[in-house]
């Protein structure tokens, strides 16, 4: 047998003794540590071979409340833990789920239909999170001296409170532990509220917290849909901030819910982000990362580049040379360690981006490569990784978030245009500038309307740096002292000297 047979074969082995405990009850919440039963269920399919792979707790704004409540209590003390005491026990979540990576992987693959050659990599980066936050959960309450003649003037940060978490379904295990893992650091305890296509991983991450020792109610995870359990907790007098990753439509939604409350948000929203590509750049470099960061992921990617504005002199033959590669890229079974793309997460979702060919076809687009749903292993929701060519930014395939395999090229002549194209979005998340001339780099950098930007180089993460967008793509920062920032409260403490006139009334 093939070695690459093989590891297929010991995936879904792997898979098959889990896949049978979850069919055996249904998935619950957990709230202070219990896991109560649910009066009503939905089911989470295989977006592979569309079986149900377990039915899971709908939660209701009861167990909002409930979750609430316990989380509200366990702050008490949770806030006052010694933070080297819960630096070590960050660690020990991430040993545990260290110790749990390849059902992690597995159960990701399945529930989600990302390729394992990825999702082997997501509890690593989820261990990561945990240790990053870890090792700064005893400066979190650090302040600044911020003398005056008569004064000390002392800050410090408290956790502001019992906060809600909402997450998406794209890499959920991975994305959630880095929401989480900052809340837990910074001394706050979390409701989260897993995306309901996704919830396996999640509910796999609160049971490993448990397992490493984090004490009841300082993790709760309520499942369910989002206009019930989600739209409860962004209205939830007792939780202080909500941190959401999601679609900016939603993002639009929970500002509203959460306007009676006062809620702190923190969004990380949909993203429509060009990798610009000028004649001068290494284009076999700039040709890899374009190519990787929209068909990784399923392209079900928030920093995917979506659009591919290349310089008018190189487009025809750049073009060619990525629809070679889109050519060649492998769709199949998620669990396959050589599978590049897999199916996409559900019907609903694949519906979306099939309708994509359509549109474009009907606005003038030309198809390069793809265009079509594809007929992989399992008969799920898979399509053909696809380009289109000959596009204008003002169609629909260069201006909507379409969150698959899916680019869209778009000539142009010159800085001043490619700048122009670039910004020309609701979205700015992220952008990837390709040239070799640094001033030119440099200029495009301060011009584009980005929260992150890649100068000759894909999306790579480094925890310190900040981590959001701009424009339709977000609210506020995530990473390093960032997250602290939102899951705290700056308080200013003043001490006056004695030398100071009080004025004297009376
Ligand atoms: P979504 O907005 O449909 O759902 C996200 C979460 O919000 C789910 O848990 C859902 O149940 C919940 N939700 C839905 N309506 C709600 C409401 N009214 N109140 C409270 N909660 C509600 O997004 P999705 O389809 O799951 O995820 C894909 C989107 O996420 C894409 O737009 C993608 O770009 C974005 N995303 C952004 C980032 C980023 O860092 N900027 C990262 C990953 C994903």
């Amino acid at each position: 047998m093939a070695k690459t047979e093989a590891t297929l074969k010991s995936n879904l082995d792997r898979l098959e003794p889990l896949v049978a405990k979850l069919r055996e009850a249904p998935i619950r919440h957990v709230i202070g540590g219990e896991r109560p039963a649910a009066a009503e269920t939905f089911e989470t399919h295989s977006p592979t071979d569309k079986s149900v792979i377990a039915r899971v707790a709908l939660g209701t704004a009861g167990d909002i409340d409930k979750a609430a409540q316990a989380a509200t209590k366990a702050f008490k003390s949770w806030a006052k833990w010694d933070p080297d005491k819960r630096r070590a026990l960050l660690h020990k979540i991430a040993d545990t789920i260290e110790a749990h990576a390849e059902e992690i992987a597995v159960l990701e693959s399945w529930d989600t239909g990302q390729p394992y050659r990825f999702m082997s990599k997501a509890a690593l980066r989820g261990a990561e999170n945990f240790r990053f936050f870890a090792d700064r959960a005893p400066a979190a309450r650090d302040g600044l001296n911020l003398p005056s003649p008569d004064h000390w003037n002392i800050t410090t940060r408290v956790p502001i409170g019992p906060v809600g978490v909402i997450t998406p379904w794209n890499t959920p295990f991975m994305l959630s532990t880095w929401k989480i893992a900052p809340a837990l650091a910074a001394g706050c305890t979390v409701v989260h509220k897993p995306a309901e296509w996704s919830p396996v991983t999640a509910d796999l991450l609160v049971r490993l917290c448990h397992e490493a020792g984090l004490p009841e109610g300082v993790l709760n995870t309520v499942h369910g849909l989002g206009e019930g359990a989600g739209k409860a907790l962004t209205e939830h007098p007792q939780i202080k901030a909500i941190g959401f990753v999601g679609e900016s439509a939603t993002g639009s939604a929970i500002m509203r819910q959460g306007a009676e409350t006062l809620k702190r948000v923190h969004f990380e929203l949909g993203g429509k982000n060009p990798v610009i590509v000028f004649a001068d750049a290494d284009l076999e470099r700039a040709l890899d990362a374009a190519v990787f960061m929209i068909y990784s992921l399923n392209g079900e990617r928030c920093t995917s580049s979506s659009r591919l504005l290349v310089e008018a002199s190189i487009a025809e033959e750049f073009s060619a040379r990525i629809a070679e590669r889109v050519g060649r890229i492998k769709v199949g079974h998620p669990l396959d360690p050589t599978t590049e793309v897999g199916p996409l997460i559900h019907e609903r979702h694949w519906g979306k981006v099939c309708s994509y060919f359509d549109v474009a076809r009907t606005d003038g687009a030309r198809i390069a490569a793809g265009g079509s749903a594809h007929d992989g292993p399992g008969g799920g929701w898979y399509v053909k990784p696809t380009l289109f060519t000959g596009a204008r930014n003002d169609m629909r395939i260069a201006q909507e978030e379409i969150f698959g395999p899916v680019l869209t090229v778009i000539p142009f002549k010159g800085e001043a245009e490619a700048l122009e194209l670039a910004n020309a979005v609701r979205y700015g998340l992220t952008g990837y500038i390709w040239t070799n001339d640094a001033g030119r780099a440099l200029r495009m950098a301060d011009g584009l309307e980005a929260g992150m930007i890649w100068i000759n180089s894909e999306n790579v993460r480094h925890l310190p740096t900040p981590f959001g967008g701009v424009k339709a793509s977000g609210i506020g920062r995530d990473g390093g002292d960032y997250s602290f920032d939102f899951y705290m409260e700056t308080k200013l403490v003043s001490l006056a000297k004695g030398t100071h006139k009080i004025p004297k009334l009376g």
